[in-house]
């Protein structure tokens, strides 16, 4: 196969779709699923891949064009590693950012600092076309600790209460640079953009 021309992002959130296109370059047109009017697909994967996977194999199937989706969460080792795949939905079906973080920030009421660890993780699928069964899986995570409080205005999800030991602060607090340089989902793209580089799928970036 070519370099890539036009490639579908299998997710509605164009604030991801934005870092997306940046990794991989003018070169290749990224396209947002609903922009082809197609829906989204129930994640039904026990693991952040599986998830990732069914939602490009979807996006694919559907627009006979390669695709390219993502599946992210927060694990805590306190709570034996949830929320995890559910943590868009911590504190029930449709739950607000807040809902789930105050519902965590319960969850950990009274446990020590030593025992807050905690990691964001984020998973890209790439396929050529519906049923490859060669996916491009890339895998990628953020070591860090729960806060005993929020604080921070950036970001989104659980940014106010995730502490980058490096950094000395939330996630919140950083800028939007700063983030990528250190989060799951900027260590991933790069992955990313490595594998394509080596299938010869990336001309330019
Ligand atoms: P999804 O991959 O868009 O389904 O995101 C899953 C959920 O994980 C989000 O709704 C957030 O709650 C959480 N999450 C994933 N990445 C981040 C992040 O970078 N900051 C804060 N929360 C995140």
């Amino acid at each position: 196969m070519a370099g890539i021309q036009r490639l579908v992002f299998a997710s509605a959130n164009a604030g991801k779709a934005r870092e997306i296109q940046a990794m991989l370059g003018q070169d290749v047109e990224l396209l947002l699923q609903g922009e082809l009017a197609i829906g989204s697909i129930e994640e039904t994967g026990a693991t952040f891949a599986e998830n990732a996977l069914i939602k490009a194999r979807h996006a694919a199937l559907e627009s006979g064009l390669p695709a390219v989706a993502d599946d992210s969460g927060l694990e805590v080792d306190f709570l034996g590693g949830a929320p995890g795949i559910h943590s868009a939905r911590y504190a029930g079906n449709d739950a607000s950012d807040q809902a789930n973080l105050d519902k965590l920030l319960a969850e950990l009421d009274g446990v020590p600092v030593a025992e807050r660890g905690a990691r964001f993780r984020c998973v890209l699928a790439f396929v050529r076309y519906g049923e490859d069964d060669e996916p491009i899986m890339v895998d990628a995570s953020w070591e860090g600790r729960i806060a005993q409080h929020a604080s921070g205005t950036g970001g989104f999800g659980y940014d106010p209460v995730f502490v980058d030991e490096t950094a000395g602060c939330t996630s919140a607090q950083l800028t939007p640079a700063e983030k990528n340089s250190c989060s799951h989902r900027g260590k991933a793209l790069q992955q990313l953009r490595e594998e394509l580089r080596r299938f010869g799928l990336l001309n330019a970036a």
